[in-house]
């Protein structure tokens, strides 16, 4: 029987299986030797198993991935990338138009993390009835530019949610964005049943000592899965790559290597940088900018 792992904790993996059971399957003897070579089965991730006898299950097979959300230590040293998700189609940063104030350079780090896992993105404004959010929407055009869809919802008048709810089924998406954004709220309001708890998406499982940052996919009626990456909070812990960082800017895209030293300009400090120069003409939105000189800065 095939199915997706929805969750693997301690050598235990929930798999949702194609008749739509959920089914709890260890790991046959080969894999587990694979698991601790560092090539992790992880949510997400395609498996077929077999139902044994005494009625437990066995993962016997993983499938080749379609995509996965890596994580890399911040810093200069190359340490292995650590697989969070697999099979992952879109990353979904939501944030609140207003309470709280919505930090954009927040959701640049975000996108670059989509971009460098080569993960299509993109943006939702929730809270829109709010009285303080309208003034706030402009703010969110430089991500249009950059060719990100925004989407603008409201749980508490309905704005968006069918739109919301259509870019999600079918799929695997993986929600970010800072707690107190109405992640859980939205959830509620598309899936019906799933009576998530205020502020339970991107929470940390098991939170205290060790707080772990496995991921754990909720399936869709409408078919599809939501990923809850606990980890992908803190944005600061992954780490870029500076060598491609420019790239992970899709509105750069076009001016690299129009820079005076080609592709091998920073564009932080060299003469002639077609990227600087173009957000002197403001074709690229200085905040952006500002994102990626932060990025750099950090590294
Ligand atoms: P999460 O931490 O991102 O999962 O956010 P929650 O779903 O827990 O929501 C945080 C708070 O915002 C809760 O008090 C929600 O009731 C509230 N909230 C969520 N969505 C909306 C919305 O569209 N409009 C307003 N006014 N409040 C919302
Ligand atoms: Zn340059």
């Amino acid at each position: 029987m095939a199915g997706t792992v929805l969750r693997a904790r301690g050598g235990e993996y929930l798999v949702d299986t194609d008749d739509g059971e959920s089914r709890s399957a260890s790991l046959r003897g080969r894999l587990k030797l694979e698991q601790r070579t560092g090539d992790r089965v992880v949510a997400g991730d395609r498996v077929r198993i077999l139902l044994q006898e005494d009625a437990s299950c066995t993962i016997e097979h993983v499938e080749e991935r379609r995509s996965q959300l890596t994580r890399r230590a911040p810093g200069r040293g190359h340490p292995r990338a650590r697989v969070m998700i697999a099979n992952v189609d879109q990353v979904v940063i939501v944030v609140a138009a207003a309470r709280p104030e919505p930090r954009l350079r927040m959701i640049d780090r975000f996108l670059v993390l989509a971009e460098t896992n080569g993960l299509p993105a993109f943006v939702v404004v929730n809270k829109t009835d709010l009285a303080d959010a309208a003034g706030n929407i402009a703010r969110f055009h430089p991500y249009d530019l950059a060719g990100y869809p925004v989407v603008t919802t409201s749980v508490i008048d309905g704005h968006g949610l069918e739109e919301f709810r259509e870019r999600l089924c079918g799929r695997e998406s993986v929600l970010a964005g800072p707690s107190g954004a109405g992640k859980s709220s939205l959830l509620n309001a598309i899936e019906p049943g799933l009576g998530l708890r205020i502020g339970a998406i991107g929470e940390a499982a098991g939170k205290g000592r060790h707080t772990t940052v496995t991921a754990e996919l909720i399936p869709l009626s409408c078919s599809g899965y939501v990923g809850d990456t606990p980890g992908l909070r803190e944005v600061g812990l992954w780490g870029v790559d500076l060598d491609t960082l420019d790239s992970a800017f899709p509105e750069f895209r076009p001016l690299l290597g129009a820079c005076r030293f080609g592709r091998s300009c920073t564009h932080v400090h060299e003469p002639d940088c077609a990227v600087r120069e173009a957000v002197t003409d403001g074709q690229i939105d200085a905040g952006r900018f500002e994102s990626y000189l932060a990025m750099r800065a950090d590294e």
